[in-house]
Parts: structure tokens; C-alpha cells; sequence
């Protein structure tokens, strides 16, 4: 085994030179038999990586943490975090371990972590493990994300470690995930120190983050506020994003909402399928808390508790300080309001959705809520009606007496921008996918995987890899859930 050769990561690890309260430096736990079952050959790529070492033993030993990785400074990060609006105030990564960070091709900084990598200083009363049932479900779901254009973290690998990990449901065979990620800093990050009354340590965070996420904002007068506004912003353009594709994240507790503005944490996350702005998925939230249209309120709230945290450092005066953090916050709605505004008038085909196209919006809403009309076909059906076929359109939306004047509004509004048909039918397939990871078809190639058949979880990444296109003989992967298959509830699976 000696000889074995490690894939190389040409690592520069800029968060574990931050002061050592940040972090608690630890290696991952070795496993028996790591196996690799993916690597993503196109983010591989994107950093610079070599995907054929990565698949190699000396790949199975690096990524399930066997083997360290030359230039690797393994750490767990610590953070807080509301959870269900409850206040914790010290989590952490429990079964997540940061490598190091790459700088790839493209000159971006990405961390490189092994989700699953064995217990921690934080990792409580858990076992830091992570059974592979939900690791490839993240895999299959952030893919999935990045390929619709969604902000994400991402998959670079999942390896079978060969050993079980035990749940109250029973034993499963354990997973690693390799994930990438702009950067693993939370708000709950900054809850953290903002609780310890840390001002330096906040100080230093702030610099951290803009240098990685927001450079523009070094010039600041008031860095930490210019921080607030450009995570805001991130924030408001992702839960649009989100919403845009029927997207319920379904635990937006703030250690799970990343300071970058990449979506973070596939756990009960869910696609819908008939429409339902009260949806909820996830079996733990009982209060409907993170429902599909909480989401925005929620972001909110999240970001005054980002907010809260910064305080020190937004003016010496602490009235000042609630002021001038508080008008920052007051942006919210309207910056969520005006990315609403644009994902969704895209998706009626319109060049350059305003305010004033809020109406046609909603209305085209409140007719999918009443049919209970499936989310991501409708505005598929919606391409074809553009393109002069409205029959798909009037099987997803039967009550003509609301469609019909619907669709002449929307056609007036379409001879403003003065494009033809077949220009505004390219203009919504490309903000509409036909495929999306539906539940009832992620469970079942999770199903297979866990009897080791991992072809149609392969099959499926490549179907979502371009989810925009019709790709013949893929028919199933665009269809609802027959009525008896329905998936209503997810779990978070830890
Ligand atoms: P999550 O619900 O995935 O956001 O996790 C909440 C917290 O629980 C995080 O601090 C995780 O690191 C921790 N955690 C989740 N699963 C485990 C586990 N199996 N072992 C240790 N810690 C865990
Ligand atoms: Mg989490």
C-alpha cells in the first residue's frame, strides 16, 4: 500500500491561518474499504484536478480520508445557529471535515471538504458519519442545482467506505462526500463570535469573507454593512432562484445559509411537483416553518440575525449601530421582490421584466395553486403555447374561463417586447427545464444504490447534467409521480 500515489491538491488553505478559535484542527477517521462510486469529471476539471487520480486507490484513500493528502490541513469549522428559530449556541461541523482550499483553474477559491469523515470536537452525541443513502442524494440534488444555474456547493466525489453506520431505522452502508464550496462560512459563522461579544475575531471573518465573496466591497466605508447588503443581495437572488424551479430548501436554519449565497445542506430539500405555495417536505417541520413561499421571510429573518452579529463592528454606538444595520435590512423585501420580478417574468418569456409585470405573474400563480399544477411541466407547457401550441398549457390549466383571458393579457404584454414566437418559446426553454430531480425518482435510484446497483444513479446525473433539453428516451425523468408514488415527506437522514 505504501507505494500507492495520492491524487495531487494544490491546496492553499486561507481559513485555517485565521486564529485557532475558528476551527479545531482534525483528521478524518479512516474507514475499512473505501470505494469510489463518482467523481464529477467537469468540477474536476473546473479545479484543476486530475479525475482519473481521483478514481484511482490512491483517489478511494484520499477521499474517504484514509490517506492525508500532501498539503491537506484537516480542520472542523465552528459555528451557532438558530435552529427552528431555537438558539444553539455552539454547533459545528460534526461529521463535515475541511481539507484545505483550491485555487482552480478559473482563479476561483474553493474548500474542499469530506462530509462524512468521522467524528469531531463538535460533533456531540453523533457518530460523524454519514450513511450513503443522503450522500448521494446531496450529490444528485447540488448537481442538479448547478447545472439549472442555481448557486451551489457541490460534489466532487462519493466513495463507499465499506462499513455500516447505524440509525435508529437500522445499518446502512456509511458514504464520504467530497464537497466544494465557494467557502463553508454561515451566518450562524458569525453568530458565533457575535454571541462571544468577539469583536476582533468578527473583524477578521469580515475581512475573510470579502476578500473570497464580495472583493468590492474592500473600498467600503463601513465593510461590515457592506457585507450585510452584498450577502443580502446573494440571498435575495438565490431564494428567487430557488423559488423559480419550485424549490423548497426545507431546513434554512442559519448555520445552513452560506455567507457566499450558495445554496448549502440537501437535506429534507425537496422539488415540488403540483403546485402548493404552503408546500412543506421535510418530516421535522412540523411547523411549517420553511414552507415553499416562508422561504423569502425566512431569508430575512436569517440575514437580521447576520445582522445582529455585526453590530460591533457597524458603529461604536450601539443605537447607531441598530440604525444604520436595521435600514441595511429594511432593503430586503424589495431586493427579493425585484429578483422575484426577474426569475419569474423570464420564465413568461418577457425580455425585461418590471413591476409592472407583477399581475401576470401572480395570476399565472394562483390559476397553477387552484389546478395544483405541476410546477416545472406548466412552464414547459408554457414554451409550446409560445410557440403557437397551447393544448399542453390547457391540460395543466383547465379552468379556461380564468386561462383564456390570461393568455390574451400575456400575449399583449409579449407584443411589447416585439420578439417573435419562436425567439420567446428559446427564451423560456432556457429558464424552464424539462428535468428536475424528482422525489419519487431520486428515491428509487438511492434505493438501487443501496443494493449496489449504481447505474441508475449515473443515468440520472446525466440526464440533470442538461436539464434544459429534451433528450430522447429520458420521457420517464420528466413525468410526475404516478398518484400511488407520491413522495410527501423527506427526512433528513443524518
Ligand atoms: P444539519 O441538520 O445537517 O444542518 O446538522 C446540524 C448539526 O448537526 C451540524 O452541526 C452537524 O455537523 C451535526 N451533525 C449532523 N449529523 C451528524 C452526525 N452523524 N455526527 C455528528 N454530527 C452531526
Ligand atoms: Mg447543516
Amino acid at each position: 500500500m505504501d507505494d500507492l500515489s495520492l491524487p495531487q491538491f494544490p491546496f492553499d488553505n486561507s481559513y485555517a491561518r485565521l486564529p485557532e478559535r475558528f476551527y479545531t484542527k482534525q483528521a478524518p477517521t479512516p474507514v475499512a474499504a473505501p470505494s469510489i462510486l463518482a467523481v464529477n469529471d467537469a468540477l474536476a476539471a473546473d479545479l484543476g484536478l486530475d479525475a482519473a487520480e481521483l478514481r484511482s486507490l490512491g483517489g478511494a484513500e484520499a477521499l474517504s480520508g484514509n490517506r492525508p493528502l500532501p498539503g491537506a490541513d484537516p480542520l472542523a469549522q465552528v459555528y451557532a445557529g438558530h435552529q427552528f428559530g431555537g438558539w444553539s449556541a455552539q454547533l459545528g461541523d460534526g461529521r463535515a471535515i475541511l481539507l484545505g482550499e483550491v485555487v482552480g483553474k478559473d482563479g476561483k477559491r474553493r474548500d474542499i471538504q469530506l462530509k462524512g469523515a468521522g467524528p469531531t470536537a463538535y460533533s456531540r452525541m453523533g457518530d460523524g458519519r454519514a450513511p450513503l443513502g443522503p450522500v448521494l442524494r446531496e450529490y444528485l440534488i447540488s448537481e442538479a442545482m448547478a447545472a439549472l444555474g442555481v448557486p451551489t456547493t457541490r460534489a466532487l466525489a462519493a466513495v463507499w467506505t465499506g462499513e455500516a453506520v447505524y440509525r435508529e431505522q437500522g445499518g446502512f452502508p456509511g458514504g464520504v462526500l467530497t464537497r466544494v464550496a465557494a467557502s463553508h462560512i454561515r451566518v450562524g459563522t458569525f453568530q458565533f463570535f457575535g454571541a462571544r461579544e468577539d469583536t476582533d475575531a468578527l473583524g477578521l471573518l469580515v475581512d475573510h469573507c470579502i476578500e473570497r465573496h464580495y472583493s468590492e466591497a474592500f473600498e467600503a466605508e463601513n465593510k461590515a454593512l457592506a457585507l450585510l447588503t452584498a450577502v443580502l443581495n446573494a440571498q435575495a437572488k438565490l431564494i428567487a432562484k430557488w423559488m423559480g424551479f419550485g424549490f423548497i430548501h426545507g431546513v434554512m436554519n442559519t448555520d445552513n445559509m452560506t455567507i457566499s449565497g450558495e445554496t448549502i445542506d440537501y437535506g429534507p430539500c425537496a422539488f415540488m411537483e403540483g403546485f402548493d405555495p404552503k408546500q412543506v417536505f421535510s418530516s421535522i417541520d412540523k411547523g411549517r416553518r420553511y414552507a415553499y413561499d416562508m422561504q423569502p421571510g425566512i431569508g430575512h429573518w436569517n440575514l437580521s440575525r447576520l445582522a445582529g452579529a455585526l453590530l460591533p463592528l457597524v458603529d461604536e454606538d450601539g443605537e447607531k449601530a441598530v440604525e444604520k444595520a436595521q435600514k441595511t435590512l429594511d432593503v430586503f423585501p424589495a431586493a427579493f421582490d425585484a429578483a422575484w420580478t426577474d426569475v419569474a417574468g423570464r420564465k413568461l418569456g418577457l425580455g425585461a421584466p418590471g413591476a409592472e409585470d407583477k399581475l401576470l405573474v401572480n395570476d399565472l400563480l394562483t390559476m397553477m395553486a387552484a389546478a395544483k399544477a405541476d410546477f416545472t411541466l406548466t412552464f414547459r407547457a408554457l414554451m409550446n403555447a409560445a410557440a403557437g401550441d397551447e393544448a399542453p398549457l390547457r391540460e395543466h390549466l383547465t379552468d379556461t374561463a380564468t386561462l383564456d383571458p390570461w393568455l390574451v393579457a400575456w400575449r399583449a404584454r409579449l407584443t411589447e417586447d416585439g420578439r417573435d414566437n419562436a425567439a420567446v418559446a428559446e427564451a423560456i426553454r432556457q429558464v424552464s427545464p424539462i428535468y428536475i430531480p424528482r422525489n419519487h425518482i431520486v428515491e428509487d435510484v438511492i434505493e438501487a444504490g443501496l443494493h449496489e446497483n449504481f447505474a441508475p444513479f449515473h443515468t440520472m446525473n446525466e440526464v440533470l447534467a442538461d436539464p434544459f433539453t429534451e433528450q430522447t428516451g429520458k420521457e420517464a425523468y420528466a413525468a410526475p409521480a404516478p398518484a400511488d408514488g407520491a413522495v410527501h415527506r423527506t427526512f433528513c437522514g443524518t
